[in-house]
């Protein structure tokens, strides 16, 4: 584990609704996550990751860095992780400075639209449903959505996580796919997977459907944790831009292209992930 991981549990602000069956209060954790979320979320945001003089303007990228190793932040409060690294890549290649601004996963888009950032690097998960309000790069990573469990779960699939109280990130696939399959009554939403972990820790929910990647480092970083050998669904993920921002998207997507054909993106993703 390359990531230090101190600080996700330093913002161990945990759901405390009284979780009776499925319908549980949701919405009462979601409030609880959310002034601390902020808090932490303001205090790191807009670091950026400054490269040297740049001609070609200042490409403004939004991410949510709860998300390791695609993105974290470190001990400065500087985002890292596969995405800046990327992020940082792409900005080189087009002459650009990348300023990185951390914010909630589920105010990327609204913040997209409302032109405060210009590209969302978030491992974002590509959906027809995100593709009404953006539009897409090309994938430059593939994803799994994995459960999480206590070691002596008897949860061992997707199928049994009917009727279970299941935590997810708000606005995450996760969230979506449990959402439909589960009904809303069994999902938890909290404002991060790490925040859905420690409630799971701490018993009040039975499983967290997220990210693999992310999901690794959380049960690496809880004791008495496992992750579930069958996967939820596997997806890609990709950069999100301003639907008709053509210029930026055939920008990035050049970059994108060189980088793979360079052996560059691979090398920053096994940078961060040893299978
Ligand atoms: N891949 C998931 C999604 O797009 C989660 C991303 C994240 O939490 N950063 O919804």
């Amino acid at each position: 584990m390359k990531r230090k991981l101190a600080f996700l549990m330093a913002a161990s602000l945990i759901a405390t609704g009284a979780l009776a069956g499925c319908g549980g209060s949701k919405d009462a954790a979601a409030d609880a996550n959310q002034d601390a979320a902020a808090d932490a979320n303001q205090d790191a945001a807009a670091d950026a990751q400054q490269p040297a003089e740049t001609t070609g303007g200042t490409l403004r990228m939004g991410t949510n860095a709860t998300f390791p190793p695609y993105e974290s932040v470190d001990d400065n409060n500087n985002v890292v992780g596969i995405d800046a690294d990327i992020a940082a890549a792409v900005a080189e290649k087009l002459g650009m400075q990348l300023e990185i601004t951390n914010m909630e996963f589920d105010s990327l888009i609204p913040a997209l639209n409302a032109d405060q950032i210009d590209i969302i690097f978030a491992g974002m998960t590509i959906t027809e449903e995100r593709k009404e309000s953006v539009d897409f790069s090309d994938s430059y990573a593939t994803g799994i959505q994995s459960i999480i469990v206590p070691e002596n779960s008897d949860i061992a699939s997707p199928d049994d996580l009917a009727g279970k109280k299941v935590g997810v990130q708000t606005g995450t696939t996760g969230d979506i796919y449990c959402t439909d399959d589960l009904g809303e009554e069994c999902v938890q939403r909290f404002e991060s997977g790490v925040v859905a972990t420690q409630a799971l820790v701490n018993g009040q929910i039975d499983a967290v459907v997220i990210d693999n990647e992310p999901a690794k480092a959380y049960v690496a970083a809880n004791e008495g944790l496992k992750i579930v050998e069958t996967a939820y669904a596997v997806e890609d993920y990709a950069a999100a831009i301003n639907k008709g921002n053509t210029e930026l998207m055939d920008k990035v997507n050049g970059a994108l292209k060189e980088l793979k054909d360079e052996g560059k993106l691979d090398e920053i993703i096994k940078t961060y992930i040893h299978e």
